[in-house]
């Protein structure tokens, strides 16, 4: 019989949760609001438990860690949402389903979607960027997702505020971050509107590219992916790609020549998978977990 995969993307909203199979075929789905971790973590475990599973692959929102060999491994860093803060998720989770379980970033696992079943197929380096309520980078380099002290915080890099820029930051540690200067909810501060609401407002998205571009131009650079994906709320405004794409050969301006960077159009893409990357990525992870 085929391998059963349980499948969880935690969200800092809501909660995935499903059961496939390691060829990404999902056979059933259900969500659950993230409330207090006491409340929903033993009861998705037991979820997961009643549904057989043969292994779990779980994508975390963080901090967290996801280093195996530290000993805080699974464990939920500080977050302003009651009850996570230090909160053992991976533990809880292994103490009520007794399989094997694979623990990474929510950002990491849909960079492992997309080059599992995606847009980056057979690709063994790639950036997975959300723009969303937060920004966050998911990073694969030679095949292993990157973890390092922590993990990569790339939504929190320091760039150049556009001297058109009437806004400021909305990230409450850094005054020129790329969330804070780039988030849905920092488009909603400096124009007063919803960011679906602005779709066409040329001047909130050829500013909007600037920082996106400016990100990626960093990415390029330090990660060397062969591809970059950009998803989240923000990614829907699709017109942002000719733009980002236009101002990322500015930034880079011809110093790097490879095969992808001449092909733009394929380089910087939306996510490929119909906002299935995250939940397919984690069933790629139950599948690892369970192979290793
Ligand atoms: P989250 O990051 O919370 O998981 P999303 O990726 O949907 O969820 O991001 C939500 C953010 O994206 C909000 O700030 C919202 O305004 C923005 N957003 C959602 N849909 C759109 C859209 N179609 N166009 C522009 N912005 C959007
Ligand atoms: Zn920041």
């Amino acid at each position: 019989m085929a391998m059963r995969i349980g499948a969880l993307e935690a969200g800092g909203t809501k909660m995935v949760l499903a059961v496939g199979t390691a060829d990404g075929a999902i056979l059933e789905q259900i969500s659950m609001p993230t409330v207090e971790p006491e409340l929903v973590v033993p009861q998705m475990a037991e979820w997961f438990a009643s549904k057989n599973v043969d292994a779990v692959g779980i994508g975390a929102f963080g901090p967290t860690v996801v280093n195996p060999a530290n000993p805080n491994y699974g464990k939920i860093c500080f977050t302003p949402k009651p009850g996570w803060s230090n909160y053992d998720f991976l533990g809880t989770m292994h103490s009520i389903c007794d399989v094997p379980m694979g623990y990474d970033t929510d950002v990491n696992v849909a960079c492992l979607g997309e080059a599992t079943f995606g847009c980056a197929k057979g690709l063994d380096s790639v950036v997975y960027i959300t723009v969303g309520t937060g920004i966050g980078a998911g990073v694969m380099v030679g095949g292993q997702l990157l973890h390092g002290m922590l993990h990569p915080e790339a939504g929190h890099i320091l760039l150049t505020v556009n001297p058109d820029d009437p806004g400021k930051s909305v990230c409450p540690k850094h005054t020129r971050c790329f969330e804070g200067l780039a988030s849905g909810p920092s488009i909603e501060a400096r124009w007063g509107a919803k960011a679906v609401d602005l779709a066409d407002r040329q001047e909130v998205w050829e500013l909007e590219a600037d920082y996106i571009a400016q990100a990626l131009e960093i990415y390029v650079t330090c990660y060397s992916p062969q591809k970059i994906i950009i998803g989240g709320g923000v990614a829907h405004q699709e017109q942002i790609f000719p733009l980002i794409r236009t101002k990322l050969a500015d930034y880079l301006n011809g110093y790097l020549k490879t095969d992808e960077l001449d092909d733009l159009d394929s380089y910087v893409v939306p996510n490929s998978l119909n906002e299935k990357q995250g939940i397919l990525g984690c069933l790629e992870l139950g599948r690892r977990a369970l192979e290793a």
